[in-house]
């Protein structure tokens, strides 16, 4: 992750300094002035003429330069997000350094060797007015800034960290994130990044039961195939009522989506089980039965309490007749994506659906969390280069932990 840092205002306190030493500077001179905190860099702090103002800085900029302090915690900070592999790049634009003139040179020095006094590391330092334009050949994350009209206009297209002052309270923004010290800069740029992870969780088995001694969900396939007089004593013989004739191809469960595809679906398990009743009904019983299967509200809420933190998700084998199951238990609309085989024809743990869940997110396999009970599932995923815990609904510690882990 690229990060651009202002200086002026950021790893420096310069208001401070401009009350401080500009009142100091009109009451010598028998200028009268008002002091207005919320006004940016310019005249209007003090009341003042334009060219008293910029008497004030032509005499101090050398000495702010060479002896401003830095905020506390600036250097440490950075330090910290280096040694955690983000890249540092300083983005200022510093009077004299952004265009000709006599003193370029020599206020870039001081700038660098400030920097280097102040123990500040960094990639690289670009000198610029265009900070939006900069932090877009850069490809810049996330840029640090505390100039409103910058803020604005960079929080168009990236998330931008406003360095708390008077002057910028007015900066508000979806992209826009205030913080008040270094360290709250080190927790703002950790939510950021997180915004750009998912945690996908697989239903069954991780939010409905599979667990043997619960009502889970092969017990349901039993009470269902006796409800519907099939007599029924091998759990793996209800197991495959779920296949159908596609499976030589790699497709079965889930791989009905359309009306014709349903049915004909059904017709194949209607003669498979001998069964007497029409889809309609079929789907009643199916939908009563595995209604009354355990399921883990306390997984489903520690899912909904991760949106504040990043994107969730549900990756599932499942077939047509769950899906309004589903939808009464835990309200698939609040999850950022819902990838379910039927939808998609294809099925965990074929690599295929774990290709569509990264292109329809759009985020890269390190930034993707996935918990699923089953180890081949597991495994194509792991091969993908996701993070994966493999765990069951009832392990909630487990699950917890492995979230905490990467959301860190
Ligand atoms: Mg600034």
């Amino acid at each position: 992750m690229k990060i651009g840092i202002d200086i002026d205002g950021v790893l420096t306190d310069e208001q401070r300094y401009v009350l401080d030493y500009g009142s100091a500077f009109f009451t010598q001179r028998n200028i009268p002035y008002q002091i207005h905190d919320d006004i940016y860099d310019s005249k209007d702090i003090f009341e003042v003429s334009e060219d008293e103002y910029n008497a004030f800085w032509k005499e101090h900029i050398f000495d702010y330069s060479r002896n401003i302090n830095i905020r506390p915690f600036a250097a440490e900070i950075i330090k910290k997000l280096i040694e955690e592999n983000y890249e540092i790049y300083i983005i200022t634009s510093r009077s004299y350094t952004t265009y000709e003139n006599e003193n370029k040179e020599k206020m870039q020095n001081i700038v660098t060797e400030w920097l280097e006094r102040n123990d500040i590391q960094y990639n690289d330092i670009i000198f610029s007015r265009e900070k939006d334009k900069i932090c877009r050949e850069l490809n810049i994350d996330v840029m640090i800034e505390d100039k409103p009209e910058n803020i604005n206009i960079i929080s168009k297209d990236i998330p931008v960290i406003c360095f708390n002052e008077e002057y910028n309270k007015v900066c508000t923004g979806e992209k826009i994130y205030r913080a008040y010290s270094w360290y709250d800069i080190y927790s703002k740029i950790k939510e950021i990044e997180n915004k750009n992870k998912i945690v996908i969780f697989d239903w069954g088995g991780v939010i409905e039961s599979h667990k043997e001694g619960e009502y889970n969900i092969f017990t349901a396939d039993i009470d269902m195939m006796r409800r519907l007089n099939v007599d029924v004593n091998k759990i793996d013989v209800i197991e495959e009522y779920t296949n159908c004739d596609n499976d030589k191809n790699g497709i079965c469960i889930g791989c009905q989506s359309k009306k014709e595809e349903c049915e004909a679906w059904f017709e194949r398990v209607k003669k498979k089980f001998n069964l007497q009743c029409n889809l309609k009904e079929f789907a009643k019983v199916y939908d009563e039965e595995k209604g009354k299967v355990v399921y883990y509200k306390d997984v489903i809420e520690t899912a909904k309490k991760l949106k504040k933190y990043c994107k969730i998700g549900m990756l599932s084998n499942l077939m047509f007749l769950d899906k309004e199951r589903l939808n009464r238990q835990v309200n698939l609309k609040e999850f950022d994506y819902v990838w379910l085989s039927f939808e998609l024809n294809c099925q965990k743990p074929d690599d295929k659906i774990y290709e569509i869940v990264e292109k329809d997110c759009e985020i890269k396999p390190s930034n993707i969390l996935f918990i699923d009970d089953s180890s081949d599932n597991i495994e194509t995923a792991k091969k993908r280069g996701w993070n994966t815990c493999l765990a069951s609904g009832y392990e909630l510690d487990k699950i917890k932990n492995s979230i905490d882990k990467f959301l860190k």
